[in-house]
């Protein structure tokens, strides 16, 4: 329950002070500290909601990029789980929050192992859906010496995620608190996913990744818009060149319509701002594996630390190591970190 003082990660926290702004709106109210419930009266909802895609990536080191036509020799073929949407859900769920995920597979091989692995990652197998026809989406990563990378995503199922899926979601928004998604899978179910959380009361989260230009309609229904800076430069059209211009990439974010706007710089941390905060953090330094997944985590960790209440210095902290600690290890979900490592990991270090 989260009416009155409870106690999190981070110590016995003040409902009040996580919604010190008012721009970080309450979703439900809570009933106040010795208000009974009364008859019939819904539960406080706890839940997180993310809606997106499942990929199998398929990872290839090479020596090189290669020309049209020539065929050169790869290491071993590396296959794993992959895509926003179940990067993100796994990383909450793996942070203890209560999540749902909807997600659509293909009905092939990868679809029934990608079921499997869901389930066992302690995820509703209701809401994993299956479509009859088209595969599983896959993404073909190319990685040569300098660490670069070329993808090629095919979305297969992602692509047929539509809003009729969410339609049957109906009576279960009550049990939702926060919502998350991104852009991997079709905008029209994007769009309505935020509408009906809207409707529902629900705080919303839109990562949007990979970047599409957005308009007023559907940045206005967004609470959180939280992004690197590559995708701010895509959706403002401006460039970053100093911290100034990182500023200026957040206030045209907040007049297109989202209320709260964080972002991610990789190595040097991440910015929040709203109407009356703005807050710059660094990273944790740690010794640096691999990135892969860092922004999922992290946005993972936020939409856990925003469910929970956190003030919001406090939920980006938590974000940010969850950003780091993920940096730490090779892969993307085998290094999305348990509740109790990024609670050790943030009790012993500072900024
Ligand atoms: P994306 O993966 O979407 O490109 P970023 O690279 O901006 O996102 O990283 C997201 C977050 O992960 C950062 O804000 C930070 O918290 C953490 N992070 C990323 N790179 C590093 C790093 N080199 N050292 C520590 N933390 C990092």
């Amino acid at each position: 329950m989260f009416g009155g003082r409870f106690k999190g990660v981070f110590g016995t926290l003040s409902i009040k002070d996580g919604m010190k702004s008012p721009l970080i709106p309450s979703p439900h109210p809570s009933p106040q500290r010795g208000e009974g419930r009364l008859k019939g009266e819904r539960s406080v909802p706890k839940k997180i909601l993310v809606l997106g895609s499942s990929n199998i990536d398929l990872i290839l080191r090479i020596p090189r990029f290669h020309h049209p036509g020539e065929t050169i020799v790869g290491e071993n073929l590396v296959t794993a789980f992959g895509g926003k949407g179940a990067n993100q859900a796994i990383a909450s769920k793996r942070l203890g929050g209560k999540v749902i995920f909807i997600t659509k597979l293909g009905n092939d091989h990868y679809g029934q192992s990608y079921y499997r692995y869901l389930i066992k990652n302690g995820l509703d197998q209701k809401w994993i859906l299956k479509d009859k026809k088209l595969p599983t989406g896959l993404a073909l990563i190319e990685l040569n010496p300098k660490g670069e990378n070329r993808i090629i995503v095919s979305p297969g199922a992602n692509s047929f995620l539509s809003e009729k899926d969410l339609k049957r979601f109906g009576p279960y928004w009550k049990e939702i608190k926060v919502f998350v998604t991104q852009l991997e899978i079709p905008i029209t179910t994007v769009k309505r996913g935020l509408k009906m959380a809207k409707e529902q009361g629900v705080l919303t989260l839109l990562n949007p990744s990979p970047p599409i230009q957005l308009s007023s309609d559907i940045l206005s229904l967004v609470d959180f818009l939280v992004l690197n800076e590559w995708e701010a430069q895509y959706l403002t059209g401006l460039k970053m060149e100093r911290d100034k211009d990182i500023q200026k990439m957040a206030d045209r974010l907040l007049a297109m319509g989202t209320k709260n706007v964080v972002i991610t710089l990789g190595p040097k941390g991440l910015f929040f701002k709203n109407e009356t905060v703005a807050i710059w953090m660094k990273v944790f330094r740690v010794n640096v594996v691999d990135t892969t997944a860092a922004g999922d985590a992290f946005m993972g960790a936020l939409a856990c630390g925003l469910a929970e209440n956190k003030p919001i210095r406090e939920v980006l902290k938590f974000a940010n190591g969850a950003g780091a600690l993920v940096t730490t290890k090779l892969g993307a979900q085998p290094s999305l970190p348990s509740r109790k490592d990024l609670k050790t990991f943030l009790s012993r270090r500072v900024i």
